[in-house]
């Protein structure tokens, strides 16, 4: 079924990441970790519909999505022109990402939203103890939400920047050097989203440090 939502508000939170709060459809539920196909409801644009994370908490009021554009001939680009009172087309919620206990998320760039809602259900519930985001971005400029996962996990959000030198974050991709420097408990889970080429060389390279298929949770 395809639900028509009116945009509350849209601001951007990176120089290519917007956070857009939108309506919530009557009787409609998610579950941190999962997405839904979007659409944007003008002309032309009705039927190109795109994957996108709900970043909110289930029981809030509203429905949030944090969307990173791309230039090109793409849907993203288009949210740069979006305002209060455009409309978007959401589905059902799906997806294979969810929580099953502490350990280790994964991310690349944009592929924090999943644990994005996860994270914040985990504080609003108490249970922040235990876990740590690893966040691979090119630059500084690129972390997504930086203020609230710091303020969230502390030293336990560990950032690192593959396209910049700056004394402040950790310089390179994660790969098994990093994971073998920063992963100190391996009886957890390990959540990983990012590029597919991104994920497929991180669960390789946690199942050759021992992890095995069903500590990995990871969209299939
Ligand atoms: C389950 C799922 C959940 C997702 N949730 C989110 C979310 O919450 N927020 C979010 O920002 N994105 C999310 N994505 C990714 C998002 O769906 C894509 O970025 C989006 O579909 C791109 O649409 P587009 O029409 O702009 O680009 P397309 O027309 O698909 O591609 C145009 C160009 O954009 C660039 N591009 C597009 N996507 C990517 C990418 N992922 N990495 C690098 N370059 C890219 C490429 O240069 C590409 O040639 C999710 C994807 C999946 C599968």
């Amino acid at each position: 079924m395809t639900h028509t939502v009116r945009i509350i508000a849209v601001d951007n939170i990176t120089h290519d990441v917007k956070r857009v709060l939108i309506e919530k459809p009557l009787d409609y539920h998610f579950e941190p970790g999962q997405a839904t196909e979007v659409a944007i409801n003008k002309p032309g644009m009705e039927n190109q519909k795109r994957p996108f994370t709900f970043t909110s908490l289930p029981a809030d009021d509203h429905l949030e999505l944090v969307v990173k554009m791309y230039q090109g001939e793409g849907v993203t680009q288009a949210f740069d022109e979006l305002n209060t009172n455009d409309e978007l087309l959401i589905g059902e919620p799906w997806g294979s990402i969810s929580y099953k206990g502490p350990g280790y998320f994964i991310a690349g760039g944009a592929g924090v939203t999943p644990f994005i809602s996860i994270l914040r259900k985990l504080e609003a519930d108490g249970k922040l103890e235990g876990q740590v985001l690893m966040l691979s971005n090119k630059t500084e400029k690129d972390i997504i939400l930086e203020v609230e996962f710091r303020q969230m996990l502390g030293l336990k959000f560990i950032n690192t920047l593959t396209q910049e030198q700056n004394d402040r974050y950790f310089q390179g991709r994660i790969d098994k050097n990093f994971l073998e420097k920063f992963v100190t408990d391996y009886s957890g889970y390990f959540y990983v989203c990012g590029t597919q080429g991104m994920t497929k060389d991180v669960i390789k390279t946690l199942k050759e440090l021992g992890v095995k298929d069903d500590q990995l949770v990871y969209e299939k």
